[in-house]
């Protein structure tokens, strides 16, 4: 089911130059977005946007999943931290390219959103990856250090507790603005325990990371 559709989206990312990279490109094609997505939108869970996952969240859109995991560098075996589990969709392309010997822990702030993600995970055989409820912005302290962590949800700055659980190496993607708008995706390494190097690449938009380290409410 929607076999066709998925291949011509890999198809236009690749052409627009988002999807580069044989393993993540690999990720996309196997992954069905459509059952990540609740029934009343699945007809466009091959459309190039977010789509809504219900309690005012959204499953991101392709392309911009797609900057988001090539800037990261993401390889097999790597231990990654995902905030903001939302549908499972992202945590499942991030199981495609890590593996089985790789690790996975993915923080949501929802607990129904959490049970959804789990879910989705579990049946399209993708249950190894651990699904928590909390507050990401205080990151995951039991499996620090990580070799790279991913935030979903756009934070007024990078919050302290995951820079300080990143490995010395690693890399820290994260959306960093406004409520909503200006919005830029950062990708900060590790260079060293009080060295990072921070790179700005480009706008985009997100929902709020709410949290003790991110904003306080929603609105
Ligand atoms: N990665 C998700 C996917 O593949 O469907 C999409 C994530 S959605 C754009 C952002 C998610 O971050 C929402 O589900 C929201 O509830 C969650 N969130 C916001 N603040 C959070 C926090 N402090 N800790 C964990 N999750 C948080």
């Amino acid at each position: 089911m929607f076999e066709r559709e998925r291949e011509e989206l890999v198809e236009r990312l690749s052409r627009w130059g988002y999807l580069t990279k044989p393993e993540i490109v690999k990720a996309f094609k196997k992954v069905p977005r459509h059952e990540f997505v609740p029934p009343n939108v699945r007809d466009y869970s091959y459309a190039d946007q977010p789509l809504p996952i219900g309690h005012g969240q959204t499953i991101s859109a392709p392309s911009m999943i797609a900057i988001m995991m090539e800037s990261l560098d993401l390889a097999p075996m790597q231990r990654v931290l995902e905030i903001g589990a939302g549908s499972g969709y992202n945590a499942a392309l991030i199981a495609e390219v890590v593996g089985k010997e790789g690790e996975i822990v993915t923080i949501e702030r929802i607990a129904e959103l959490a049970e959804f993600a789990e879910e989705n995970l579990k049946r399209t055989g993708y249950g190894w990856v651990k699904v928590t409820v909390g507050d990401g912005t205080c990151g995951y302290k039991k499996g620090a250090p990580w070799d790279r962590i991913l935030v979903t949800a756009c934070a007024p700055e990078l919050p302290k507790p995951l820079v300080e659980q990143l490995k010395v190496g690693g890399k820290l993607g994260a959306p960093v603005g406004q409520h909503y708008m200006f919005q830029t995706w950062v990708v900060a390494e590790k260079r060293g325990e009080k060295e990072l190097k921070i790179q700005e690449r480009g706008g985009c938009s997100f929902v709020p990371l709410i949290g003790k380290c991110g904003w306080k409410e929603e609105g």
